[in-house]
């Protein structure tokens, strides 16, 4: 089975968040199994400095306004890999999809279409003597690839498109369509068009032979109104080429036993580390110490995360004595505002901002609690990392979340959910401030009797959440389409 896994970005070497860090485990974990994976990325500056070189580059011509495009065979960690050398694309430093300004690449519609027509050609065969019978695209940045092969028509690879955020959707106007070079009936209501406009994610929804999307819950929300933004109707049609295939955890990156960036190490059988990193943690952040439990926040600030919510809920952090450190970049709005929290909660509130990779892990390493209070979220690793690290999860029911983190912290008959998975965290309903706080209260109940806490703590981090059984859905995904491969 050769799988051509198409997307943009891959921990270490370049991340703008959880997609880089799936990347960097998925396509390992599905070479475990058997599977011939080759990666195919831009030739963005970080990955082509990553990359260690392989055969001779293949050209395929002048494309979408670049004049020459070369595709060059290489390894990118332990996979092969193939990047698409196309400089006046991708040779932009930085993040991968705006440029210093914060606004969209305003060539960003070529800059991915080639992506996906370059997925497109491996069908042809003559590229590396190397024909997928799967094209494995990720989010709508290579939400074109089905359309090509579409377009190009006859027996060719089967597709699969993983939605990992239905919020970005890479639309354009309906004026970029003839920079496509896809046959003019595929801009309707049955291909790629989206309310007048065109969208990259509509055309991975629409071609791909099977869809899937990073939990189960979340397969099941995008096929509502709340949670479909405007697809829901074609999510909806499609539901029987639909599944969630939960994420896992990269647990070379992500284990408090042998993790270089913590000030010290530990397990759930030697805990004497996990003091001394939150002791390091509220030293770094300037924090006294406190009664209560330390919440830890690392995230993208967006609306979608929810820490509005928090700010708000600030009261109920306060009322158990608890502190928060939080670590964030993102919309200037919320930055300004958790500055301004930092500002009037000495002692109790500690923000910085920015991107830091060594820093969220001290994070994970030194909370008592990782808050993620997001109004989505189609997985979200964030929640996993605090369990695997001993921070117990505070979250929103909803997504990759509400199959991750079950509740607590009420005392008696309901402690296990009705799936009855034993309870490692604080969950809360909806996304209003008296539900959070509620929970945050829930969390101070448990923190009072220490043994409890441990108890749950202890479980968590003995959870399983590495990639082989994502790895075995993948693959059974591909035999369904495939099963001569
Ligand atoms: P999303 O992909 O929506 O941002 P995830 O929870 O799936 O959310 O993944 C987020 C990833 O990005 C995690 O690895 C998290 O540690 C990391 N991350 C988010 N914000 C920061 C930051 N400011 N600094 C360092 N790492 C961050």
């Amino acid at each position: 089975m050769r799988v051509l896994y198409v997307s943009t970005e891959v921990h270490p070497a370049l991340k703008t968040g959880g997609l880089a860090d799936v990347n960097a485990a998925l396509p390992g974990a599905l070479a475990s199994r058997g599977i011939d994976v080759a990666l195919l990325l831009p030739g963005f500056p970080a990955l082509m400095e990553a990359a260690t070189a392989g055969g001779a580059p293949v050209s395929l011509g002048a494309a979408f306004g670049c004049p020459l495009v070369n595709l060059m065979p290489c390894r990118l960690g332990d996979l092969p890999a193939w990047l698409i050398d196309a400089p006046a694309l991708y040779g932009r430093t930085g993040n991968p999809y705006v440029g210093p300004d914060g606004q969209d690449w305003p060539d960003n519609a070529r800059r991915f279409a080639l992506l996906g027509w370059v997925a497109a050609r491996f069908a042809d065969g003559g590229i590396g003597d190397w024909r997928p019978d799967i094209v494995h695209s990720h989010d709508w940045h290579a939400g074109l690839a089905g359309a090509y092969l579409r377009a190009r028509g006859g027996a060719g690879p089967g597709s699969v498109f993983t939605v990992h955020n239905l919020a970005y959707q890479g639309n354009f106007p309906a004026t970029t369509f003839p920079d496509l070079a896809l046959p003019p009936h595929f801009f309707s209501m049955h291909g790629l068009e989206f309310h007048g406009a065109l969208s990259f994610m509509k055309a991975g929804l629409f071609y791909a032979d099977r869809i899937t999307t990073v939990s189960p819950t979340y397969a099941r929300e995008i096929q509502s109104a709340e949670h479909g933004f405007g697809m829901e109707g074609l999510l909806r049609s499609r539901a029987g080429a639909l599944s969630g295939i939960l994420n896992g955890v990269d647990t070379s990156t992500w284990d408090p036993r042998r993790d270089p960036a913590l000030p010290a190490r530990f397990s759930a059988d030697a805990l004497e580390g996990k003091a001394v990193c939150r002791q390091a943690l509220r030293a770094e952040f300037g924090l006294p110490q406190a009664g209560g439990p330390l919440f830890g926040v690392v995230s993208r600030l967006t609306a979608q995360k929810g820490l509005d919510l928090l700010l708000e809920a600030l009261p109920a952090i306060a009322a158990i004595d608890g502190q928060g450190a939080l670590l964030g970049t993102g919309e200037r709005a919320l930055e300004a505002a958790w500055q301004l929290a930092a500002a009037s909660h000495p002692g109790r509130v500690a923000v910085r901002h920015g991107y830091d990779e060594a820093l969220a892990h001290r994070i994970f390493g030194g909370a008592d609690i990782i808050a993620v209070p997001s109004r989505f979220e189609p997985c979200g690793l964030t929640q996993m990392y605090g369990l695997l690290y001993g921070a117990l999860p505070l979250v929103r029911r909803t997504g990759g979340l509400a199959d991750t983190v079950h509740e607590a912290g009420r005392v008696g008959a309901a402690t296990h959910t009705a799936a009855d998975a034993p309870g490692n965290g604080f969950v809360f309903e909806l996304p209003h401030v008296t539900d959070l706080s509620a929970a945050i209260a829930r969390a101070g109940a448990l923190w009072r009797s220490p043994t409890a806490w441990q108890a749950v703590r202890n479980a968590g981090m003995r959870a399983e959440f590495g990639w082989a059984h994502a790895a075995g859905h993948y693959a059974d995904l591909y035999r369904q389409i495939r099963p001569e491969a």
